[in-house]
């Protein structure tokens, strides 16, 4: 039998970008991702189809499963001749028990790898603007647990109170009186610098600061709650002038991208970038179609066409997949012209180093057929490669003006991967600040979805990319919702950003 293997994987501290490269290799050839509530559910996505994710998230007073059952889990399945990941936040070795997990395996033979993270008591904290050493304020740095294994064992705070360094307490936010008044009585100076980062790396990220005298106040005034890393130490008096990464435009914000999965990355990553949270709910999905017989004929035939035109990224990554399926490659198109509905396209046409020949100024059907009206003679044959639901719209117009052949490569269904009662849950408890639609069918799924709860999207801003997109959404109610004034991903961030209703 085929031997499994684990990776025991840092995932970071929560920032997805912050997974080291060889952490994210692990996570792409997973066969099972075991993951904890820190760590990595938005690294999913990048894991195989057919990956299984098994979680195993704590809560610090209400473990979802315990160590013993997450170490016979992880070798279990390693024993069935799987590739393992266990996923951890921040660093495996950092109070994450990886070494448990790496102690178990090696008794029972399982091959194990461990693959560092960025710990969140340096990462998260360089993300809440506190460098954990400075040269004028910290030469060094303790990482201490606020919680001992031994409920009634205590720390020797007498040393801990006269330590010269940063001090940095993990899973110590249910102990935070203790831990002052602690630091306090064996001698620190009441007024030392503290700083409680919640969230660390991640769109929820809050900081906020006091001294060991008033830090537990500001805690309450501001209901911070766990997971919290508590900094003492003079390197917290930094933290205005380094603080980059909670005063971006859409810090806070919590954004609902509908979005066929595939498809998902530009936007969400965009609206990340920019301080935003993303919930992606990909109601669309893309299957390619078998290539049937007229699929066939017009790539082997495809030098007899005077355009090509394509409505979709989808529609460009299927139609040359099969064309390369085929047995062909890029010089089988020859001197065929190729239109794009919008710069997406484009851009996909661009990374198969095809240079569109025309791309309308508007990026809709109507837009793109004007342009082509006054090029296309009634004796041009045109190739139009696109999804079964596709609008009819250009192949009506076009097949008016010449000759065209429409191909149906790919197939738009609905993914129920989000049930329905945590959509509506999220909608009607005010947990979404906005939402995204980048075409009809993201719309029309939600609709089919919310059935007759559609009037939960008033609770949200709605934000549509273009006039098609709006029209739809005027037909299933009054919605009001901002329109991009470019109808591509750009133009929606920049709606987003400059709504001041926001
Ligand atoms: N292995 C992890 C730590 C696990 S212990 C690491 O290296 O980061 C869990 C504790 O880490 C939490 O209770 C909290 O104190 C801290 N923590 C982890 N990620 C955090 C985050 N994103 N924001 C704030 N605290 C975090």
């Amino acid at each position: 039998m085929k031997k499994g293997k684990v990776y025991i994987t840092g995932a970071g501290p929560g920032d997805e970008g912050l997974i080291t490269v060889k952490g994210m290799e692990s996570v792409k050839i997973a066969d099972v991702i075991v993951y904890d509530r820190l760590a990595g559910g938005n690294l999913l996505k990048y894991a195989k189809e057919d990956c299984e994710f098994i979680y195993v998230g704590k809560q610090s007073s209400n473990h979802t499963k315990t160590q013993d059952e997450i170490n016979e889990i992880i070798f279990q399945k390693a024993a069935e001749g799987r590739i393992v990941t266990r996923l951890k936040g921040g660093d495996p070795y950092v109070f994450g028990r990886g070494g448990e997990e790496g102690e178990y395996l090696r008794d029972r033979n399982i091959e194990f790898e461990v693959i560092p993270g960025i710990t969140s008591a340096i990462g998260g904290l360089a993300y809440g603007g506190i460098p954990i050493t400075h040269r004028d304020y910290a030469s060094g740095f303790h990482v201490i647990t606020g919680h001992l294994k031994e409920e009634d064992r205590e720390h020797d705070w007498e040393t801990l109170a006269k330590l010269q360094g940063t001090l940095v307490f993990l899973m110590g936010m249910a102990q935070l009186e203790n831990i002052t008044s602690n630091l306090k009585n064996n001698g620190m100076d009441s007024k030392t610098p503290v700083a409680l980062i919640n969230w660390a790396t991640t769109c929820k990220q809050k900081t906020v600061t006091g001294t060991l005298e008033t830090i537990c106040d500001v805690a309450r005034e501001n209901k911070i709650s766990s997971p919290v890393l508590i900094v003492v130490g003079k390197v917290v008096e930094l933290k205005e002038k380094l603080n980059f990464f909670e005063n971006r435009p859409l810090s806070g914000k919590r954004i609902m991208v509908t979005r066929a999965r595939a498809q998902t990355s530009t936007l969400s990553k965009k609206i990340q970038d920019l301080g935003g949270e993303v919930i992606e709910f990909p109601m669309i999905k893309i299957k390619e179609l078998d290539t049937d017989k007229k699929t066939k004929e017009s790539i082997v035939n495809i030098e007899s066409y005077d355009w090509m035109i394509f409505t979709s990224q989808n529609s460009v990554n299927i139609f040359f997949k099969k064309l390369f399926e085929e047995g062909y490659d890029l010089r089988k198109i020859g001197n065929v012209k190729i239109a794009a509905i919008g710069n997406a396209t484009a851009d996909e046409l661009k990374k198969m180093h095809i240079k569109a020949d025309l791309i309308p100024k508007n990026f809709v059907a109507e837009s793109l057929f004007e342009e082509l009206k006054v090029i296309l003679k009634p004796s041009d044959r045109v190739l139009l490669p696109r999804g079964l639901s596709s609008r009819e719209v250009l192949f009506e117009s076009l097949y008016s003006i010449c000759i065209v052949d429409e191909v149906k490569i790919y197939e738009t269904i609905r993914d129920n991967e989000i049930n329905n009662i945590k959509i509506q849950d999220l909608l009607s408890d005010d947990q979404i600040d906005c939402i995204t639609f980048t075409s009809s069918s993201t719309v029309k799924n939600l609709a089919h979805i919310l059935g007759e709860n559609m009037d939960l999207l008033k609770k949200s801003k709605l934000y549509s990319i273009g006039p098609i997109t709006s029209e739809t959404l005027n037909e299933y109610g009054s919605f009001s919702y901002c329109q991009a004034s470019s109808y591509d991903v750009d133009g929606l961030i920049e709606a987003i950003c400059t709504d001041g209703g926001l």
